[in-house]
């Protein structure tokens, strides 16, 4: 499994695995590597291209051509970010999810592909890993915590196939401070449970519209119908929206 490894030791205030390095995965690795006492994972198999860098904020010009993994890794190191990192420029699939989770404390998706949103949610369910689902489109923008066991999946939220809203976001266009506001919310998210002091709120959909401005607060149940949770299933589907209190 290839992989860049600084070679500082593990820190004691937890580990993050970022999935995806694009316009959530970039924001949401420098707040995490800037908290100081987080040790990172980052997974992404794409190199760096000249249209990424209004977006993504870790490359410049002298990233092109390189593994988004480790010039993410590099230019956070070279920022003076202080945890251990490990990059892993290879796709997030069937065969290295459980592996590539293991030893993690709480997983981010900053992907923008439904296949892999909806493995990230099956592994987080099979391993039992806390992860913060986000996407963007244009300019829309939603995260939400899962906690197996405990809250709705993406699968109970939003079915099979996962979110269908994201969907073709590569081909929409992402407005860029719309993906580092929920890039850094999810970082927010993950520093929560890693503190413990704000319990965080699991199954609860935040969705940010900037055209009209808005937040919405969206909390699904558990659906004693996901295929993916069911072992875990309590209840049934109803919804509800209530302001939102960031
Ligand atoms: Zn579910």
């Amino acid at each position: 499994m290839a992989q860049f490894i600084t070679s500082k030791p593990a820190r004691r205030g937890g580990s993050v695995l970022v999935v995806g390095l694009g316009a959530l995965g970039c924001p949401a690795a420098s707040v995490l590597a800037r908290a100081g006492n987080v040790d990172l994972g980052l997974v992404d198999p794409d190199r760096v291209e000249l249209s990424n860098l209004q977006r993504q904020v870790l490359f410049g010009d002298g990233d092109i051509g390189r593994p988004k993994a480790h010039a993410a890794a590099a230019a956070l190191v070279s920022r003076g970010a202080e945890p251990r990192i490990e990059a892993h420029a290879l796709r997030f699939d069937d065969e290295n999810c459980r592996e590539l989770f293991g030893g993690h404390d709480i997983v981010l998706d900053c992907c923008d592909d439904s296949a892999t949103k909806s493995l990230i949610n099956k592994t987080a369910l099979a391993t039992g890993t806390p992860y913060v689902h986000a996407g963007v489109a244009r300019t829309y923008g939603q995260l939400m915590t899962v906690l197996p066991g405990v809250s709705a999946c993406l699968t109970c939220a939003f079915g099979s196939g996962s979110d269908r809203r994201m969907e073709g976001c590569s081909e929409l266009g992402i407005l860029a401070p719309v993906a580092g506001l929920i890039g850094s919310l999810q970082a927010l998210e993950a520093l929560r449970y890693l503190n413990g002091r704000q319990p965080v709120q699991a199954g609860v959909l935040k969705a940010y519209e900037l055209k009209p401005r808005r937040w919405r607060r969206i909390r699904f149940e558990r659906d004693r119908r996901c295929p993916d949770c069911c072992e875990f299933t309590i209840g049934e589907t109803p919804r509800r929206v209530e302001p939102c209190r960031l």
